[in-house]
């Protein structure tokens, strides 16, 4: 069966096999991202020390949506639910956290994180997360360059990621993981030593390695962070 399928799909390059997980294994090692994903294994939990991990902004958390200034190609609802659904993946370490739109007429806790876009704030960034100011802001220019040099790529996954990323430090995990799938995570640590994976021979076959949302990993840190279990 697997040769009648070879032959009928031979006319096809590699890079479209791959793409179809129709080359032998490729679909078993596709998944190790997923198991990486879903199962935080013992002494997996490891960051590159380059913060302390503390407990989130406040509880419960509560984020403020303002959508001015956002790329034209990004609506106001995409947004919107790219910001619920990372908040509903991280309340999962304990901490609950809500969305609501700027100039909402419902009262807000003083310590009501600010999700906003501004150029200035993120400093060319595509996002900048600052605790003492309780913003979570988004970088315009970046997406723009983003959609510039590689318009055939889905911003709404680097947008996903990058919220989910940013998000992360606001519920507390300040430290950023060395665990390349993790949505916290950094590649590299600047001096040359690279992230880990189960099958690091993996991360050549993706965009982008990281998750679009915290993984087992980042949840398990978050809830330690925040005093669960
Ligand atoms: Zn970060």
């Amino acid at each position: 069966m697997h040769q009648l399928v070879r032959l009928f799909l031979l006319p096809l390059s590699l890079s479209t096999w791959l793409a179809l997980g129709l080359v032998n294994g490729v679909q078993a090692q596709e998944s190790v991202r997923d198991q990486e994903i879903a199962q935080c294994l013992p002494g997996e939990m490891v960051t590159w020390g380059d913060n302390r991990d503390r407990p989130a902004v406040g509880s419960p958390m509560v984020f403020v949506y303002a959508h001015a200034n956002a790329p034209p190609w990004f609506d106001e609802a995409l947004v919107f639910s790219v910001i619920e659904k990372a908040a509903s993946h991280w309340s999962a370490c304990g901490v609950a956290a809500n969305v609501v739109r700027h100039g909402t007429s419902q009262t807000l806790p003083p310590w009501a994180i600010h999700v906003r876009w501004s150029e200035v704030e993120s400093g060319g960034n595509f996002g900048l997360a600052n605790f003492g100011l309780r913003t979570l802001v988004l970088g315009p220019a970046a997406f723009q360059m983003l959609k510039t040099r590689n318009p055939a790529h889905d911003a709404r996954e680097t947008l996903q990621m990058l919220v989910s990323h940013e998000m992360g430090h606001l519920f507390g995990l300040m430290a950023h993981s060395r665990r390349c799938v993790d949505v916290t995570s950094n590649y590299d640590n600047g001096k040359g030593e690279k992230c880990i994976a189960r099958d690091i021979s993996q991360l050549r076959r993706y965009v982008e390695y990281r998750a679009l949302l915290p993984t087992a990993c980042d949840i398990a840190r978050c809830r330690m962070a925040n005093g669960q279990k």
